[in-house]
């Protein structure tokens, strides 16, 4: 297995030439765009990696499953998709645009920014320091690394330079979808977008969904297998932007992208994957990443479908 991702990381390589780093967030634009890393962990607890697979760069996106379960366990599934929908998007992650004109304002799903934000404000606590600490813990949980911290450098600039995501939460609180107070919801956000992870992290919080919400390496149940269903069904339809079509085409398993880079990847019964990639392509997906994935697809045979 080393052998085979050593190589894929070799053939890949070329790629990270290609894309852009994140530049709308000033702090990501300093990020080396040569990165490229792959880590996977399996259900039989076995952790296999190659290049840059301990590097550490932010959750951003990939976050937005983290929350997601986190609301669902504390509203239960109806509240959450009341307030935001279940359905695919063909416009940017950070797009405005349905929020005015589709399903009586609700943000279309979960995973782009507006749906992402409204998640967060369902999560239990009783400030905002609360809540991210809630949501810090649990990341540390299920990724089975109790040193997990935020990148201080990327919060500020984020919070700085966050106007489009400030506008979309405006524009929800206007709507009545969004309750509470708009900036405290938004520096929640802000701070988990800034988590910082490593391949490592993520291939076992893959692993854990992977195993219908039981950590593999302590045989813990953290999430109901119903809601390990729904996040992984979520993140085939929406978790690579408005690419997901694409990816579920050419590698066929749930994913979640963000725009520090990385992709979290499941494959149901068998292992979680995590690939980083900090060039992205013009979706905001890393580029390289996908053909790392791809190559990873075919060569075992993980397309679910
Ligand atoms: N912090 C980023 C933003 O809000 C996350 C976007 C992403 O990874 O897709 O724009």
């Amino acid at each position: 297995m080393n052998r085979l991702l050593n190589s894929i990381i070799e053939n890949n390589r070329k790629w990270t030439k290609e894309g852009q780093v994140a530049s709308y967030i000033p702090e990501l634009s300093k990020v080396d765009s040569n990165l490229l890393g792959i880590c996977i962990s399996t259900l039989g607890g076995e952790e296999h990696c190659a290049g840059d697979s301990d590097t550490k760069f932010t959750i951003q996106s990939i976050s937005k499953i983290v929350t997601l379960m986190l609301a669902i366990l504390d509203n239960g599934k109806d509240y959450v998709f009341s307030k935001v929908g279940m359905e695919p998007t063909d416009t940017s992650f950070n797009s405005i645009v349905n929020l005015e004109i589709k399903d009586a304002h609700k943000p279309i799903n979960p995973m782009i920014n507006a749906g992402a934000i409204a998640t967060v404000s369902m999560i239990a606590g009783k400030d905002s320091e609360e809540v991210f600490e809630r949501i810090l813990k649990f990341t540390r949980k299920i990724s089975n690394n109790p040193n997990i911290g935020i990148n201080d450098s990327v919060y500020k600039s984020e919070k700085e330079t966050g106007d489009r995501n400030r506008a979309l939460a405006y524009f929800m609180k206007g709507t009545g979808v969004l309750d509470g107070n708009v900036e405290e919801i938004l520096n929640v956000y802000f701070k988990q977008c800034s988590i910082e992870v490593t391949c490592r992290d993520l291939a076992r919080i893959g692993a854990m969904l992977a195993n219908d919400g039981i950590m593999p390496w302590s045989g813990e149940r953290v999430v109901p297998r119903d809601v390990a269903r729904i996040v992984k069904t979520i993140m085939v339809t929406c978790g690579m932007y408005d690419a997901s079509g694409k990816f579920a085409v050419q590698i066929g398993v749930p994913a979640k992208s963000g725009v520090g880079g990385g992709i979290l990847a499941c494959v149901p019964r068998r292992m979680g994957v995590a690939v980083l990639g900090p060039a992205l392509d013009e979706k905001g997906n890393s580029l390289a990443g996908i053909k790392v994935m791809e190559e990873l697809s075919k060569q075992l045979d993980l397309s679910i479908f």
